[in-house]
């Protein structure tokens, strides 16, 4: 097949266009960033640079594909999308642009990447929170800014099916993480900011660490194989509804450092923790009911946190000289 990547630069799209591609199918890769940024290269494919907020852009390289992936979006880690909520709003043009062009285009599928951010807050402003299932975005009271969009565009995604006939796939990703990411510079997500925070501790021998919030938040991690093969599985499934793809298990944050430390052989109790309690940090707590996902899927994530916060460490690790 023909494949359209959008945001094929970044995290997630960079992993996504590898698969595609060792699957066989031609992709067509696009991102707004300049090359040089991309964290992967297609191997077989052209790369492009373009803005798809720009709907000629977006008419463009949807022309003469199958599928189309969005997975381009302003986005980062709390610490950018609490500062940023025009920004992240604003891709709410290139999931716009991309649903029109795809179906003027007559592509066959589409796909939204769509986020647990679109959960409403009240489910998850204590430590003794539930898992969540698909119906707890509404009532909407999703994260401001970023999770509006999301919430916003998935319901735009529904409606092009039901108008226009356009078969539309969306995931609810739950915290991806994994090789081949931001781990600095303000957009980075907390597993790969924790681990360049071990390791810059560790090289600059201070052994001190800053922990946004009161590191008892409850977070599940998803690591980027499993967010992958979710992606192709719900894109070959007949499901039309918003569906997650994350990790159901569930750690705080000190766990998640503690974890990061023992895995590299030190002792967590050699470390001195401080907490910002000013600093950005979300929802009290979070986590994946994967009912539905198993239902429709025959499948749910499956590599532990513990495995995959060992292969994101080493990559990370590779990258930073201190
Ligand atoms: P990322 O920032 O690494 O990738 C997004 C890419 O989109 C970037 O390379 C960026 O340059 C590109 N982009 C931004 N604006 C663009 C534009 N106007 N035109 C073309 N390209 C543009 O992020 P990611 O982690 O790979 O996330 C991919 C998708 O998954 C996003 O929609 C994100 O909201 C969603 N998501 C990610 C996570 C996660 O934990 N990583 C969780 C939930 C949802």
């Amino acid at each position: 097949m023909k494949i359209m990547v959008a945001g094929a630069g970044g995290f997630i799209g960079g992993h996504l266009v590898k698969k595609l591609e060792e699957q066989g199918n031609t992709v067509v890769a696009v991102d707004i960033k300049p090359i040089n940024e991309w964290f992967q290269l297609p191997l077989n494919s052209k790369a492009h640079i373009a803005d798809l907020r720009d709907k000629d852009s977006a008419f463009e390289f949807t022309r003469g594909v199958d599928h189309v992936y969005n997975l381009a979006c302003d986005m980062g880690g709390m610490g950018f999308i609490e500062n940023n909520k025009a920004k992240c709003m604003e891709s709410v043009l290139i999931n716009t642009h991309l649903l029109q062009s795809a179906t003027a285009n007559g592509v066959n599928k589409y796909f939204f990447s769509s986020s647990a951010c679109v959960y409403a807050s009240f489910h998850q402003n204590s430590l003794n929170i539930d898992p969540l299932k698909e119906s707890d975005a509404y009532p909407a009271d999703p994260e401001d800014g970023y999770g509006w969009e999301k919430l916003f565009s998935e319901r735009m995604c529904r409606h092009f099916y039901e108008d226009y006939g356009l078969e539309v796939r969306i995931a609810r990703y739950h915290n991806v993480y994994g090789p081949y990411g931001t781990y600095e510079g303000g957009r980075e997500k907390v597993p790969a900011a924790a681990c360049r925070k071990v390791i810059e501790a560790v090289k600059g021998k201070t052994k001190e660490i800053e922990i946004w919030g009161d590191g008892k938040q409850l977070r599940s991690f998803t690591y980027i194989d499993d967010c992958i093969e979710g992606t192709l599985r719900l894109m070959d499934s007949d499901f039309r509804d918003p569906l997650n793809i994350g990790s159901s298990e569930m750690v705080s944050i000190n766990e998640l450092y503690q974890m990061i430390i023992s895995i590299i052989g030190l002792d967590p109790s050699d470390f001195k923790f401080s907490y910002n309690l000013n600093a950005p940090v979300g929802v009290r707590g979070r986590s994946s009911d994967n009912t539905k996902c198993k239902n429709e899927l025959n499948w749910e994530p499956n590599t532990t946190l513990k495995t995959g916060i060992h292969k994101t460490f080493e990559w990370v690790n590779k990258q930073i000289r201190v």
